[in-house]
């Protein structure tokens, strides 16, 4: 974070100062929290030390939304499951909602412990090739209640990324809460010398959620992560009996698609509502070998393609 970020107000003291997160001036600043927990004031050497760790890592993919209740880990589950459908590649799931961690019962690892090893704590394994971590694993009943500050959530996701032994990674996926909170200001800065490839937005197609998404997308555009695009969930309700199409969640201001034209940003693809990507989920298996066939198995096909081209690219102009 720069010494006076974009998004600051006009009498920010700087965010090394010792007065930082604490002036007048702070108050109602969207960094405050940061700020005020110390984490701004002098470079952290987690830093330089997370770089080091994920110089094994090739594509760095956070998953983001404005809104809970959009499917975003659900996206993120089946992200990783269709990456690791390749078992050349090595794919690892970070579960980074530290107070509502979903990640192990959408997997079926619930009960799973994580083991320490000489090099780390050991992440979960769902295949050979698929390895995930999640507050979840930490806790003794999924029922438990992390009601944590900032401070102490900053410290965990340190951890994640410093103290877990990923590996050799082609793919890292980061499922996160929703909104923009400590836990998304703190992974982009740990990760800030890491390089992550982007962001893919989760949303769904009507106003209310869109208008979190804008927020969302101000906040990458601030922190100057790179956004891959789009991807509009719940998109349609195909019925599977008489086959008619309904709108669940009508595209009042014409959805994701005009979101994306008016902000020049790639609508990913739009995922159809399937009763049965729920019913999968509670039980912690992937939709995706449930009903191969089905449009929302194929819309996450072509979403998950793009991102993979997205990757390549990126990696090609980068050499
Ligand atoms: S909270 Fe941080 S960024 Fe915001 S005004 Fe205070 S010092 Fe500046």
């Amino acid at each position: 974070m720069a010494d006076v970020p974009d998004n600051a107000p006009e009498h920010c003291p700087g965010t090394l100062s010792e007065q930082a997160g604490k002036t007048s001036a702070c108050q109602g600043c969207p960094n405050q929290r940061m700020c005020a927990s110390g984490a701004t004031k002098a470079p952290d050497p987690a830093i330089a030390e997370i770089a080091v760790k994920m110089e094994t890592v090739k594509h760095k993919i956070l998953v983001l939304s404005g809104k809970g209740g959009v499917g975003k880990s659900t996206f993120s589950a089946h992200l990783c499951h269709t990456l690791a459908s390749d078992d050349t590649k090595e794919v690892a799931l970070l579960d980074v909602d530290i107070c509502g961690p979903s990640i192990p019962r959408i997997m079926g690892l619930e009960g799973e412990q994580v083991h320490q090893s000489g090099s780390g704590w050991s992440p979960v394994y769902v295949e050979d090739n698929l390895a995930v971590m999640s507050i979840g694993f930490l806790l003794s009943s999924p029922d438990d209640a992390v009601i944590w500050r900032g401070p102490k959530k900053n410290g965990m996701i340190k951890q994640f990324l410093r103290d877990v032994d990923w590996g050799e990674l082609d793919y890292l996926v980061v499922d996160t809460p929703p909104g923009t909170s400590d836990e998304h200001l703190s992974i982009v800065q740990y990760l800030s010398s890491a390089k992550i490839d982007g962001a893919v937005i989760i949303t769904t197609p009507q106003e209310v959620a869109l208008q979190d998404v804008r927020k969302e997308i101000r906040f990458c555009q601030k922190v100057k992560l790179p956004i891959i695009g789009v991807v509009e969930n719940m998109s349609g309700f195909v019925c599977p009996s008489c086959k008619n199409t309904s709108q669940i969640f009508p595209p009042t201001s014409g959805g994701a698609e005009r979101m994306c034209e008016e902000l020049n940003l790639p609508l990913l693809g739009k995922i159809p509502l399937d009763p049965r990507i729920g019913r999968s989920c509670d039980e912690g298996r992937s939709f995706l070998n449930y009903a191969p066939e089905s449009p929302a198995a194929k819309a996450y096909y072509s979403i998950v393609q793009r991102i993979k081209d997205y990757c390549s690219n990126r990696k090609n102009e980068e050499q």
